[in-house]
């Protein structure tokens, strides 16, 4: 298995989990732009956003929800957080496993580098 987040959901790779359930595991990033930086990421291995397809709605909406609850968990709700996802070479996705960032204890700017 040479994708790194399969990896690390299969337990090769140790990662400071913070959640996970049938669909979804939840880890620390491991170079942390922001005191709070959580990946959100599906068992399934799905490589980019481009191959997201209607059959992954629920599990990309229960990404989404996911992060909501940990920010919340974590006091940022009301302060603010950001989520993203980065597609291919230009907007800097490294890991072509699809994730959703979470970030969030400090003032993030925008627009985003
Ligand atoms: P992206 O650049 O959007 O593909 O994001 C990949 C993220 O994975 C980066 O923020 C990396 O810091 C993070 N990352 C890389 N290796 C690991 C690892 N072993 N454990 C946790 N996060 C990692
Ligand atoms: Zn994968």
């Amino acid at each position: 298995m040479s994708c790194l987040f399969c990896r690390i959901i299969a337990g090769e790779i140790p990662g400071s989990r913070v959640y996970e359930d049938a669909e979804l595991v939840a880890f620390d990033d491991i170079h942390p732009q922001a005191p709070m930086h959580v990946l959100i990421v599906p068992r399934v291995h799905v490589p980019t956003l481009n191959e997201v397809d209607p059959s992954h709605d629920a599990l990309v909406g229960s990404m989404i929800r996911r992060a909501a609850a940990i920010a919340a968990e974590r006091g940022y709700a009301e302060g603010g957080y950001r989520t993203v996802f980065n597609c291919n070479a230009q907007a800097g996705q490294t890991v072509f496993h699809i994730h959703l960032h979470l970030l969030g204890g400090r003032t993030l700017a925008w627009p985003p580098g």
